[in-house]
């Protein structure tokens, strides 16, 4: 009998290896597609799949980790509310995440009062704790977003608010498609965030670049179920929006928390760190709750920042050519060297969803042949 939630089957896993090597030969070219999602590539990296691709097949990973794509400015503005005495609570990964001079952690050890958090309740529960004022840094894509909004319509208490640096993915997506020699044929979108906007989302995104998407989950049947699909619209020069995680995802969506996220936010342009800036790619508070938008509650001092020197490694940092799937880590000359995960030059070596992290604990690229 057939186990229709058997994820990790070996067999199934080499048949739908032999599918893509077909597939790719009857392409009859190189092919590159692109991940927009951190998770996928921890899924990749961490179960070996690249191993399975045939050569001419590149899986790159593009803009999907939440914290990488948070802007140095962004940073900033939690390093000096906390600096000033605003007690500032954040998922971990934030902590190291570098600003122009200092990370939160750097902060956190000069005396600021900074405290990592899991979910946004956690923070209205920090808040009505205490009569300080407590700050949520509050990052990633509108999966995240939702939860931020939920705590936000649920009559949090006065000495709570939020520095929103949340991001929206397709917008981003719209960049990668036009940067000048692209050679990305087709996204595998993330089935978590796909759970919320529903995958219809990408459509008018299908239709503008001709380019396929497939919504895909993250255990690595799914992702390799996704990406034989994804070749078969390549190859049948058939670009739509196919749903390869039906058992999370609808083509609607959950419509109870996109009414909850766009009430409480609206889109606006702004810059994802080391990419480029984004039209509606950031979500920001709208007027009606400028009462919890730390940015209207709060001066931030960004210029008391001035006196302090960047760190001098920053500028060879190439994350954002990484994440904009031009470059891997690879090409970085601190990979592995002066940027490990303990000593994170940049954003990408911080964040278990990052390139250059994952790419740490588990190898990028295995070349079997070598080790044969
Ligand atoms: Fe940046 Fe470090 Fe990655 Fe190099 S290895 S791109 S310095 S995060």
């Amino acid at each position: 009998m057939t186990n229709e939630l058997q994820f990790r089957d070996p067999a199934l896993a080499r048949s739908l290896a032999a599918t893509l090597a077909r597939l790719v030969d009857e392409i009859g070219r190189p092919v590159a597609v692109m991940h927009v999602c951190g998770s996928h590539e921890q899924a990749i990296a961490r179960f070996g799949l690249r191993s399975l691709f045939p050569k001419a097949l590149d899986v790159i990973m593009g803009p999907g980790c939440p914290v990488c794509v948070t802007d140095v400015p962004e940073v900033d503005e939690g390093v000096v509310l906390a600096r000033q005495g605003v007690r500032i609570v954040t998922f971990g990964d934030m902590l190291r995440v570098p600003g122009t001079v200092q990370s939160l952690a750097d902060a956190q050890a000069s005396g600021a009062n900074i405290e990592v958090i899991y979910s946004p309740r956690q923070a209205i529960e920090i808040a009505r704790e205490t009569d300080e004022e407590v700050v949520l840094f509050a990052t990633g894509f509108e999966t995240t977003a939702v939860a931020t909004a939920a705590v936000i319509l649920d009559n949090p208490p006065k000495n709570f608010s939020v520095l929103s640096a949340h991001k929206y993915i397709p917008p981003v997506m719209e960049i990668v498609a036009e940067m000048p020699g692209s050679r990305v044929e087709g996204f595998l979108a993330a089935g978590h965030a796909a759970a919320i906007t529903g995958s219809a989302v990408f459509e008018p995104f299908v239709e503008r670049h001709q380019v396929p998407v497939v919504v895909a989950g993250f255990e690595p049947m799914d992702i390799l179920a996704g990406l034989v699909e994804l070749l078969e619209l390549i190859r049948n020069k058939t670009p739509r929006v196919a749903n390869m995680f039906p058992r999370c995802v609808s083509a609607e969506g959950n419509i109870p928390a996109q009414k909850q996220l766009w009430r409480v936010f609206k889109p606006v342009g702004g810059k994802w760190r080391g990419i480029a800036h984004v039209p509606n790619g950031n979500l920001r508070l709208r007027d009606e709750f400028a009462h919890v938008d730390a940015r209207k509650r709060f001066t931030i001092d960004l210029p008391s920042l001035w006196d302090y020197a960047p760190p001098a490694l920053a500028g060879q940092c190439i994350c954002g050519d990484i994440m904009a799937g031009i470059r891997n880590p690879r090409d970085c000359r601190l990979f592995n060297r002066e940027c490990v995960p303990e000593n994170p030059v940049g954003a990408c070596m911080v964040s278990n969803e990052g390139t250059c992290k994952i790419w740490h604990l588990y190898g990028g690229v295995p070349d079997l042949e070598a080790t044969a």
